[in-house]
Formats: C-alpha cells, structure tokens, sequence
C-alpha cells in the first residue's frame, strides 16, 4: 500500500460524508492531499468604506460617534445581515433586492431590519460631508424651490420630519412624481421600498447623536442641515 492510495480513499470518502452532512464549511485539499478550511466566498453584502475619515465632521459629529455608529452599529447591521441569508435563497442577493423582498413580511421581519439598517446606514454617510450644508445650488436649488416654496421651507419641513419622528427612525428627502418631499420612517423602514427616490437622509435613532448631543435632537439635526448635509449626493441621485 503506498501513502498516495490511502489519501486518495481517503479523500473520496471524506468528501462523500461532508456532501451528505451539508456542510457550511468549504473544505478544499491542496496538491499534497491535506486538508484545510477556505474562507468562505465573499458575501455581496459587506460594510463599505466610509466616504472620509472617522474625523471628519468633528465637530459637528465627533469621532467617538462615528467609531461606534459606523464601527459597531452599522457593522453589527452587517454581520447579522450575512449570517441570517446564508444558505438561504437570497445568500447572493444584492442589498436593494433582500430588502425589497423582505418588506412587509412578518417571517421576515429581523433580516428586514438589519439589511434596511445596512442600506440606510450607507444611504445615511453618503448624505454627509466635510464642509456640507447650507443652500443648494443649480439645479438642486431650482428643485427645491419649486417643491417648497424656498431653501427656508425646505429646512423647516425638514428639521420638523427630523425632530417628530417618536423614537428611533429616519427623515428623508425624496423624489416623488417629479416633486421632492420630506418624509419620515421609524426604526429600519426605508423609502426604498415605496414609489419614492431617496435623495438624502438623517438618522435620528439616539445612537446617531446622544454621545454629542444628548437629549438635545434638534440641535443635531440644526448642525446636520447647516454643515454637513451633502447636495452632490442628492443632485447625483435625482432622477
Ligand atoms: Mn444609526
């Protein structure tokens, strides 16, 4: 009996029994017949980089903040994302499809919420930046003054969508019909699942601001709209 006859056995009854167990693991043998464990493959679904620093919008949103928004809320959004499709039917679906599928579905309600707390967490950095707020300009100011009358209104409508949603959610500027409008959603729900094009966002679970802000909402959403809300992004996404 060589060695090569045995591992050869021995891999073919190996991989039987692991094909009937249905196992998780990918398990591969390199050229000299041991075994080991690859990662599995790469989910679709990951956390993007965020579009600055950690730092970047310090003052206004500090780092400590962000470390824990990004760092672990966003993430944790993430990771119980990935582990509740694998092996499920929409183990390689794009976000924007697993939570559109999901919507509205009482047997899909936790993965619902963390792929919708995913997607509007990346829709949420995307709708800030360094140096942002203030009026827009071109054809974002011509949107929003026909649809609110001025920039002026515009921050009221927003800043009141923002600070009365009870509890946690979110206030949106979106596109509906040609005409933009504010609207708001509570806990993970998102516009994306509507008629609606989301254009910019603001978080205000507590998570988002009460290490700078406390109980103080209405000052965040103030400083949100004034120096960090990002009007490229909402002209980009304008359709
Ligand atoms: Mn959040």
């Amino acid at each position: 009996m060589t060695y090569a006859r045995f591992s050869l056995l021995d891999r073919r009854e190996f991989l039987t029994k692991m094909g009937a167990a249905g196992a998780v693991a990918t398990i591969a043998l390199n050229e000299t017949g041991s075994l080991f464990a690859t990662a599995p493959a790469a989910s679709p679904i990951s956390l993007p980089p965020l579009p600055y620093a950690q730092n970047a919008l310090a003052p206004v949103i500090t780092e400590n903040t962000i470390s824990f928004h990004y760092g672990k809320h966003h993430q944790a959004y993430v990771n119980n994302t990935i582990k509740m499709i694998a092996g499920t039917e929409l183990e390689k679906a794009g976000l924007e499809e697993i939570v559109k599928r999901t919507a509205g579905r009482s047997d899909q309600a936790s993965l619902f919420n963390n792929a919708a707390q995913v997607y509007n967490h990346n829709f949420f950095w995307d709708s800030m930046k360094p140096g942002g707020g203030g009026e827009p300009r071109g054809k974002m100011a011509d949107k929003i003054n026909e649809s609110f009358g001025s920039y002026q209104k515009f921050v009221e409508a927003f800043s009141s969508a923002a600070a009365s949603q009870f509890g946690s959610g979110w206030a949106w500027l979106v596109q509906e019909g040609g005409k933009l409008k504010v609207v708001k959603t509570s806990n993970a729900e998102t516009p994306l699942t509507t008629s609606a094009k989301p254009l910019i966002t603001i978080d205000v679970w507590e998570h988002a601001y009460y290490l700078d802000y406390q109980n103080r909402r209405a000052d965040y959403i103030k400083a949100f709209v004034e120096k960090l809300l990002n009007w490229d992004f909402a002209g980009k996404n304008l359709v």
